[in-house]
């Protein structure tokens, strides 16, 4: 089955936080993505590869994450939805999400990124104490968490805004049962719709690896971790917040969608540097630089995206042809062992679409006239589904060496 939902990675942050080991890129504490030639030169490759994938049904849930994606401009978030909406569709009433980071938007950004169509925010706080995110690298305060709060508030009070969604990191330096205590209560009144916990981890490469080699990391032991654990479950549950993942609290009716998609094996598309997609059940994980995933997606001119060796025949065969670039058919029968004269009948009992300009047939390459085959795509597609499963019916012969 076709995904219905789409993560998107906006690989792009101020400056890297201590524990963080995603695929970001600093542009430093002053940067915007609507005046930095980075990120616009990011997001042509990140458009260009929503266009041409293979595409599906209308997305039903959407999750631009990072990174800081609030660095982008409202119009620059509107134009990745409509990329998104002209390839796929995106489902009446779907889930938009974006994640914000609390010192890199104001009120009216906020109201910019509503009006392109964003209904679901995930506000990464992470700690009020500022001693704390001063010591995790974050650039924001207490202060700016709880202002960006108000707005969110004042948002879902004239509709514009379905839910949002408050992280908070637990298991840091220096956390007890007191001082951890005192960050949920405050977590509470801020009263979020939805809450995500996630326990620190220590990853490879990061400040907080080095300083934790270095016996500068005051980490709480391990049973410590789990009484915070503990009390984080019946602080949020006893004010009314349902758990219904591992890191993940919500009130009635606001866990994500998008979350459950993750959880569900409903798989789900992954764009963007560093983005892992499952579509069709098969984990894919892009390049983790932009560099990597700019030639990685020059290479998709090649053999479009989502076409992978391990996908069955007829499923290559149609996800390439609702490519604008096509499907190179030599490689393909090549690498399923069909004969010369069996790719002959195919393009005979095409003939009709050859004729009318539909289909072309370049070298090796064979691909739909845009828009008119594009539209008549079923038809054709269709025929060659029969005629594969005619052939199917046959034995096969031996694959080439
Ligand atoms: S803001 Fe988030 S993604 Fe960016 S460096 Fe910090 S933790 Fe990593």
């Amino acid at each position: 089955m076709d995904p219905r939902s789409a993560y998107v990675h906006i690989p792009f942050c101020h400056r890297r936080c201590f524990y963080c080991d995603f695929p970001v890129v600093p542009l430093g504490d002053r940067a915007d993505g609507a005046t930095s030639g980075s990120v616009a030169a990011y997001l042509r490759l990140l458009h260009q590869e929503i266009a041409t994938s293979p595409g599906g049904p209308p997305l039903a849930t959407v999750y631009l994450g990072g990174g800081t994606p609030s660095m982008l401009s409202s119009a620059q978030v509107a134009g990745i939805l409509e990329v998104l909406a002209r390839r796929f569709g995106l489902a009446p009433g779907a889930e938009l999400s974006l994640e914000l980071d609390p010192a890199s938007f104001d009120e009216d950004r906020l109201a910019g990124y509503l009006a392109a169509g964003i209904n679901r925010v995930s506000l990464g706080g992470q700690s009020f104490d500022d001693g704390v995110l001063a010591d995790l690298g974050r650039r924001h305060r207490g202060a700016d968490l709880r202002e960006a709060a108000g707005w969110l508030h004042r948002a879902r009070r004239r509709g514009a805004l379905a839910s949002w969604s408050l992280d908070l990191i637990q298991g840091l330096p220096r956390q007890n049962t007191a001082n951890w205590d005192h960050q949920l209560g405050e977590a509470i009144a801020l009263e979020p719709p939805h809450l995500s916990v996630y326990d620190l981890s220590i990853e490879p490469g990061t400040v907080f690896e080095r300083r934790l080699a270095r016996g500068d990391l005051a980490l709480p032991p391990e049973d410590l971790a789990a009484d915070l654990m503990d009390l984080t479950w019946a602080r949020l549950t006893a004010a009314g917040y349902g758990h219904y993942e591992v890191s993940n609290y919500a009130l009635p009716g606001h866990a994500s969608r998008h979350n459950r998609v993750y959880w569900s094996g409903a798989g789900w598309w992954g764009f963007g540097v560093g983005a892992t997609g499952a579509p069709r059940g098969r984990r894919r994980a892009h390049p983790r630089t932009r560099a990597g995933y700019a030639e990685w997606l020059a290479a998709q001119g090649e053999e479009p995206a989502g076409a992978e060796a391990g996908m069955p025949f007829d499923e290559r065969l149609m996800v390439g042809l609702r490519c604008r670039e096509g499907v190179n058919m030599d490689r393909l029968s090549r690498q399923e062992g069909l004969e010369e004269s069996q790719l002959e009948g195919l393009r005979e009992r095409l003939g009709a679409y050859e004729r009318r300009g539909l289909l072309r047939v370049e070298g090796p390459r064979w691909r739909l006239a845009d828009p008119q085959g594009l539209a008549l795509s079923n038809g054709v597609l269709r025929e060659m589904l029969a005629w594969w499963q005619e052939l199917e019916r046959e034995p096969l012969p031996a694959p080439a060496a």
